[in-house]
């Protein structure tokens, strides 16, 4: 059995659903904080066999009752916090959930002889970049706690390998855009702080804000790496049988190798809505670098993972779910 922590979330629900239609009997733990009990539904009633647990990964005693209760072989960690404005103001919030609720995890894998774990990291763990496209080379200096808090538990990892044998995949991801193809889940923040999603929810007459459109780029708007959640999701199902062929730790850089501007991501949407939507040039949002996206060459050859949908089919998805989500919020 998978454990899957975060599972009633964006990404974690995605690979929740890619793993049942490969065959994986999963676990979910998850404390609902921002994951949604309406996701746990639309995953059990596509796979009844799904086990719930509602816990805290800053409760130990959470942890155990699961692996007490189950036998796991891998876990799947994607709880965390993550908004990057928010763990500038309350970083005690990001470090006690992301770092120490991991550790938790950690020690009780250990404890129950669980050694193999797929981690969620993130491109915030570069900061700043010295160069792009980023590969995993590129040196790790978080500019926020956010990624500060992602890449302690990259050294913790590294550490519990050497000492206990815990092998791990770490995937940083770059930005993640889209929804299930067929609707049933999607992406579901509250508040949502995201670029396509925010685009969307202004179609009905609202007006999008652009954080700025004086940064060094062609357009002047920042520049991102908009990987699909559906690509995402199958990467972390290779990761997985990765470390059941190698048994080794290594660590993969999740992108399309293709960076869009906000200004394109915007005008993309117009033309797959087939819509007008109103915009404004507002200040710039602090903490955005200019310039981000990845170098996957090694995800391609080592996990032979590769991207299949475009930013249209994203944001084709995306809208989808926007428009029949509505009744939830
Ligand atoms: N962005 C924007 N307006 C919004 C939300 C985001 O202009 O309402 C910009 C943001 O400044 C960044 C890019 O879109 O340059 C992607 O932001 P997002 O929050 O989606 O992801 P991040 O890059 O922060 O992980």
């Amino acid at each position: 059995m998978i454990l899957v922590t975060g599972g009633a979330g964006y990404i974690g629900s995605h690979t929740v659903i890619n793993l049942i239609n490969a065959g994986y009997k999963i676990c979910i733990f998850d404390n609902l904080e921002n994951g949604h009990i309406e996701t746990i539904n639309v995953l059990k009633s596509i796979e009844n066999d799904i086990e719930f647990v509602k816990g805290d990964l800053r409760n130990t005693e959470d942890i155990e009752k699961v692996f007490r209760q189950f036998k796991i072989d891998a876990v799947i960690h994607f709880a965390a916090y993550a908004l990057v404005g928010e763990s500038v103001e309350n970083p005690s919030k990001y470090y006690r959930n992301n770092t120490f609720g991991t550790l938790n995890l950690l020690d009780v894998m250990i404890k129950y002889n669980v050694k193999k774990i797929v981690f969620s990291s993130t491109c915030a763990t570069y900061g700043e970049p010295a160069y792009t496209p980023i590969d995993e080379n590129h040196v790790q200096k978080p500019i926020n706690p956010y990624g500060a808090s992602k890449l302690m538990v990259e050294r913790i990892l590294d550490d519990f390998d050497k000492a206990y044998g815990l092998k791990s995949i770490k995937l940083r991801y770059f930005n993640v855009a889209g929804c299930d193809e067929k609707g049933r889940i999607g992406e579901w923040h509250n508040p949502e702080t995201h670029l396509i999603p925010n685009i969307l929810k202004a179609a009905d007459g609202k007006v999008f804000k652009i954080f700025g459109n004086d940064y060094n780029t062609p357009d002047g708007t920042c520049i991102r790496d908009y990987v699909n959640v559906e690509d995402l999701a199958q990467a972390h199902r290779l990761a997985l049988i990765y470390l059941e062929n190698e048994n080794k730790s290594d660590v993969f850089n999740l992108g399309t190798e293709k960076g869009d501007s906000v200004k394109y991501v915007f005008e993309t949407c117009e033309k797959v809505l087939n819509k007008k939507i109103n915009v404004e040039i507002v200040e710039r949002r602090p903490g955005d670098p200019a310039i981000l996206y990845a170098n996957s060459k090694k995800a391609q050859t080592v996990l032979n993972w590769h991207t299949e949908r475009t930013l249209a089919d994203s944001i084709s998805t995306a809208y989808k779910w926007e428009v029949s989500n509505v009744q939830y919020i």
